[in-house]
């Protein structure tokens, strides 16, 4: 057997479970009165029965005694039989009553003097036991060609009133053949028990034996002898049988015979009666019955739930090459088939995803060296003009210096530039500390402003004592980006632009504002939008980076509509601490 028949899921062995308990323990119970109820009406119907039939056997053999009584009577009132009985009494009885004694099965027909001594017998034989004097009816023990057998005798007095001159005793011989015929006619085992004395024998069950009715309870025989009435067992003959024992008994009320019908014991029937043996058989086939329902659930629904399940495990774990087999043509069926398509679905994507990765990986590189480009081209630019600048023999010695400052400063920005860009691509972490929050937006507009006299800077400060904690470095290179865009929207015409601060609700807002043409309402959503520009040299990362770095330094960066005509934007920054002045 497969070794996952034994280590059940949870759901098979929740509904093992509930298997049991809706069908086998009810089951067990209904087996219970099952049992109880087939073995007591089987045993109620048997026993009635065997005592329907014990009563046939019954009234088989009373009536030979009845008619030998009757036709004894006939002959005790008949004067010229009387007559002739003393001198030829094989001739006394006429030929039409013997034709009719013949036709009754009347073939024992004997003459006794008062004292009990045989004048005549129709029939050779050596009686065993005689009648007792009084007695109307009996069943006697004789031996005829040294065979024993049984007699059923009418004993009539003649004359039947006053004192007998001769007892007329007619009867019929049983032998072995009156038993089959018995036996045949009710279909149960009969045996007929003399009385000689107090003791009952039967001699027609076994040839040349006599066996004594020794076997019943003593209370069995009082209700036999004394009640006359019949005794039935379930334990009869040695508990070889189940059967009636009944008396017969003659007109004076004397117990001459004990007939004995009884059912064999064994097969079908005993099963039948048992109600142990009952419940386990009905018990083991419900067991059956449950156990095979139990598996049939299992295959028919389990079985593929458990497919379901290890398919979507396969998919959780990445496996879109899992599938289901569709078992069947049902609910579950149709589960399966949507899950295959659902995998196949699945897989298309994930392939779909792979090549749109790589392409967007290629393009996203490209535009990453643009923007790049883009980033550097500005210092540099500074650099150049500086530069020649400094090229000219007559130039002020003293801005000199100053230029030769910003060509050193604009190198080392293009450097950190260059490295913020990397550490921006693997996420660089900020070096936090407390500062202004002006300094790096002064300084940023200190170098955007280096060398452009057309600008006109406006700044109000109102943050008072707030400090922010935040990367000033960072945060330099977010103003710097803002007044690029701020400078290139100006144009080469210049402007103004007002630079401010203030405190609202524990925080401090940046603002920064141009008087160049604005941001068109409809670009506004897109502002922040990697890549997203509107200038035939931009690469769209400007305002991204500096939305970056903000954030970075847990800020906010928004474009505001402008209190003027421009653009302009704002960063806020949580307060960190407040100085002493
Ligand atoms: P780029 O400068 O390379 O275009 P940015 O991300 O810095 O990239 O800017 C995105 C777009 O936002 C610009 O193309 C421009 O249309 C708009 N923008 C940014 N700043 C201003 C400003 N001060 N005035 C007008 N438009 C601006």
């Amino acid at each position: 057997m497969p070794r996952r028949f034994f280590t059940l899921g949870q759901l098979q062995r929740k509904v093992l479970l509930v298997v049991s308990i809706i069908v086998i323990v009810p089951m067990l119970v209904a087996g219970w009165f099952a049992a109880e109820w087939v073995s007591s009406s089987f045993e109620e119907r048997i026993e009635q029965w065997i005592r329907d039939a014990a009563r046939a056997n019954q009234n088989w053999l009373q009536a030979y005694q009845n008619d030998a009584v009757m036709l004894g009577r006939v002959l005790a009132d008949d004067p010229a039989y009387a007559a002739a009985l003393a001198s030829r009494p094989e001739e006394s009885i006429p030929a039409p009553v013997k034709r009719i004694a013949h036709e009754l099965g009347i073939n024992l027909i004997q003459v006794y003097t008062p004292d009990q001594r045989l004048v005549y017998s129709s029939i050779p034989l050596e009686m065993q036991a005689l009648w007792e004097i009084g007695q109307t009816e009996a069943v006697l023990k004789v031996v005829r060609k040294q065979k024993s057998m049984l007699a059923a005798v009418g004993i009539t007095p003649v004359p039947r009133r006053g004192s007998p001159r001769y007892y007329l005793v007619l009867g019929s011989l049983l032998g072995q053949d009156f038993i089959d015929e018995l036996t045949q006619l009710t279909g149960l085992k009969t045996r007929l028990y003399y009385r000689e004395g107090r003791n009952y024998y039967d001699v027609l069950s076994r040839p040349g034996e006599m066996l004594a009715l020794k076997h019943l309870a003593r209370t069995a025989r009082e209700r036999l002898e004394k009640d006359k009435k019949p005794y039935y067992s379930v334990e009869a003959e040695n508990a070889q049988f189940r059967g009636l024992y009944m008396p017969i008994v003659d007109s004076t009320g004397r117990v001459e015979a004990i007939m004995f019908s009884g059912l064999e014991r064994r097969g079908l029937q005993e099963v039948l009666t048992n109600r142990v043996a009952l419940f386990l058989i009905i018990s083991l086939m419900g067991v059956v019955i449950g156990g095979l329902t139990g598996l049939l659930l299992s295959h028919l629904v389990l079985r593929p739930l458990e497919y379901l399940r290890n398919g979507v495990m396969q998919l959780a774990g990445q496996n879109f090459n899992a599938t289901v087999p569709i078992a069947s043509n049902d609910e579950l069926g149709d589960l399966a088939k949507a899950f295959n398509a659902m995998a196949a679905r699945l897989r298309e994507a994930r392939d779909e995803q792979i090549q749109r990765f790589r392409k967007d990986k290629l393009a996203a590189m490209g535009e990453l060296s643009a923007a790049l480009a883009h980033e550097i081209r500005n210092p540099i630019g500074i650099i150049n003009t500086s530069s020649a600048l400094l090229e000219k023999p007559d130039y002020d010695p003293q801005k000199k210096a100053e230029l030769v400052r910003m060509i050193r400063e604009e190198s080392v920005r293009v450097s950190n530039l260059v490295q913020d860009f990397l550490q921006l691509s693997r996420y660089r972490q900020p070096a936090f500390e407390v500062i202004d929050p002006i300094n790096p937006m002064e300084r940023a507009l200190e170098l955007a402003l280096a060398g452009r006299s057309n600008i006109r800077a406006h700044k109000e400060f109102g943050h008072g004592s707030a400090r922010i904690n935040a990367d000033a470095g960072l945060l330099q290179q977010a103003w710097g980006n803002l007044y690029t865009n701020a400078l290139q929207a100006l144009g080469g015409d210049g402007g103004e632009l007002w630079v401010s601060s203030r405190l609202l609700d524990g925080e401090v807002r940046l603002c920064v504002e141009d008087s160049g043409p604005g941001v068109p309402a409809e670009i506004m959503p897109r502002l922040f939008e990697p890549f997203f520009t509107t200038k035939e040299q931009g690469t769209g990362l400007g305002l991204t980076i500096a939305y970056t770095l903000v954030e970075a330094n847990g800020g906010r960066l928004e474009a505001l509509p402008p209190a003027r005509h421009g653009a302009r934007f704002m960063m806020q920054f949580p307060v960190f601490a407040k100085v002493e002045a």
